[in-house]
């Protein structure tokens, strides 16, 4: 998030408030020293859960709690396991989305980040049917949410701050669907190494 911090400030100027990367880097910025204090033997869940909990207390704006309940969710969806193969992967991305669908009702192709979350889970439970790792799992979601950003530029913002632009909102790509896909990119990275 600090390494794209100018650039997703720079989309949410284009058709927000120009706020996007300042509270996402905030937010992840506050997120790295706490995860040095988790006690050994952390689940998978408690360190969601961890991002969650510090997302809600420092990112602010819509992108705050909707991340915050996604990595809530995604947290659940976890729960009681200590490691996670592809189907984890695609059961936490998709309770993740859920959680950002049931609190923003966004649908498909309102130009938000669900539009990067949803075909993030489709190629990550793909995957997983395919029998593929939990790594290959999250690069197939990250590719998938990238091109999903790069699809929300034509697209009409119907939700959010940028829908207050209405057509005007046309011709930007989504600042939201591209923060999701620079945090599938890390998590894939992350499980590459
Ligand atoms: P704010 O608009 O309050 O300044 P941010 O700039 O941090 O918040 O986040 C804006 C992003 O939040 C948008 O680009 C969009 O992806 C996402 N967003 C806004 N409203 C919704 C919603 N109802 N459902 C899903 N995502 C949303
Ligand atoms: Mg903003
Ligand atoms: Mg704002």
């Amino acid at each position: 998030m600090s390494e794209h911090r100018i650039e997703l400030i720079t989309l949410d100027r284009e058709i927000g408030d120009g706020d996007h990367g300042e509270n996402m880097d905030r937010g992840f910025q506050a997120v790295l020293p706490k995860l040095d204090d988790l006690p050994a033997g952390s689940t998978p869940a408690d360190v969601l859960k961890l991002v969650a909990t510090t997302l809600i207390s420092t990112v602010g704006g819509a992108a705050g709690p909707l991340y915050g309940t996604a990595y809530l969710k995604a947290s659940g969806a976890a729960a009681g396991e200590t490691s996670i193969d592809a189907g984890g992967v695609a059961a936490l991305l998709e309770a993740g989305r859920d959680g950002i669908v049931a609190r923003g009702k966004a649908e498909l192709g309102d130009k938000t980040m669900v539009d990067a979350w949803t075909p993030a889970v489709d190629a990550a439970r793909d995957a997983a049917e395919r029998g593929a790792t939990a790594a290959e799992a999250l690069r197939a979601a990250a590719d998938a949410a990238a091109a999903g950003a790069v699809a929300t530029e034509p697209l009409v913002a119907r939700k959010g701050r940028a829908s207050y632009l209405g057509e005007r909102s046309a011709g930007h790509r989504d600042p939201g669907a591209q923060s999701t896909a620079y945090l599938l990119e890390a998590a894939a990275a992350a499980a590459t190494n």
